[in-house]
């Protein structure tokens, strides 16, 4: 089967410059992709589930070369990475970075150029130099093991996966299980850690529900969840445990009711969902 960019129901990429060599790549399913580009290279920052050629779409919008990163190893973000013969991410993310959700997301995946693809490490702190442009690989785990944020100093934006986002953090779908209190410590240290750097962006550009977001209310709320969730105090939502699924969503099969009883847990503009069981990663096998 070839790739192509359009199926019979239509594109499946779109894309807007959200800035100066600045773009937002989105599909069918949503997701964000960002590409950024300096004088000599540029970034993509995630490669979605898969589907079609991502690389094609990149290749439309610039001519400079193009490093593949992840902010973290869920399929919906790595899925096109077969799309280039090497990828950038951390060692955590690389562990199910190549673990495709389901038989449809593996089917894209084996008709890709570069199913064996080499992956490189990179780790906090360091610098991707795109030619007068830099973007600093910040760690920030909670929602999942070696997730990292990618700050742009250029556009003083950044970037943050699925670890801070307008919809909801996902904590049920991490390589390894992690006691509730924990991984709202974790979280919260994450987004302490952003909070000290807030002089260094202006916007933050998560993956999944709506961009880009004004920082502070967003890192103040979820610090004040994450604390309120380890003290045993937060707002649980009645009903709209998930992503609108009832309480009980767990009785029918859909993608999530596997991990169990979901709760939804809000403070202000931060959302959380987390499983009433041990928050385990489960792929698609
Ligand atoms: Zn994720």
């Amino acid at each position: 089967m070839i790739c192509t960019n359009v199926t019979q129901s239509g594109a499946i990429y779109g894309y807007w410059q959200i800035a100066p060599d600045t773009w937002c790549i989105t599909n069918r399913w949503k997701n964000f992709m960002y590409l950024i580009e300096g004088e000599e290279k540029a970034v993509l920052i995630d490669t979605g589930d898969g589907e079609g050629n991502i690389r094609e779409v990149t290749e439309k919008i610039t001519k400079k070369p193009v490093m593949a990163v992840n902010t973290h190893g869920h399929f919906d973000h790595t899925g096109g990475n077969p799309c280039w013969p090497e990828v950038w991410m951390t060692k955590e993310a690389a562990l199910h970075a190549k673990e495709p959700f389901d038989d449809l997301h593996r089917q894209w995946y084996n008709n890709k150029r570069y199913p064996d693809y080499q992956i490189r490490y990179f780790e906090e702190g360091e610098t991707i130099e795109l030619g007068g442009r830099s973007l600093e690989v910040i760690s920030i785990p909670a929602h999942s093991e070696g997730s990292v944020a990618f700050l742009d100093d250029r556009m003083r934006y950044l970037f943050c996966g699925d670890e801070l986002e307008g919809g909801q953090v996902i904590w049920f779908v991490r390589n390894e299980p992690a006691a509730l209190k924990e991984q709202a410590l974790m979280h919260k240290k994450n987004m302490e850690k952003l909070m000290s750097r807030l002089d260094e962006f202006d916007w933050i550009w998560p993956a999944h529900n709506g961009a880009p977001l004004f920082p502070l209310p967003y890192l103040q709320d979820f610090i004040e969840l994450d604390l309120k969730i380890m003290e045993g105090t937060q707002d649980v939502q009645k009903n709209t445990a998930g992503f609108g699924f009832p309480e009980d969503h767990h009785a029918v099969p859909n993608l999530f009711y596997s991990y169990g009883k979901l709760k939804r847990a809000s403070n202000g503009l931060a959302n959380v969902v987390y499983s009433e069981a041990e928050s385990v990663y489960l792929t698609g096998k």
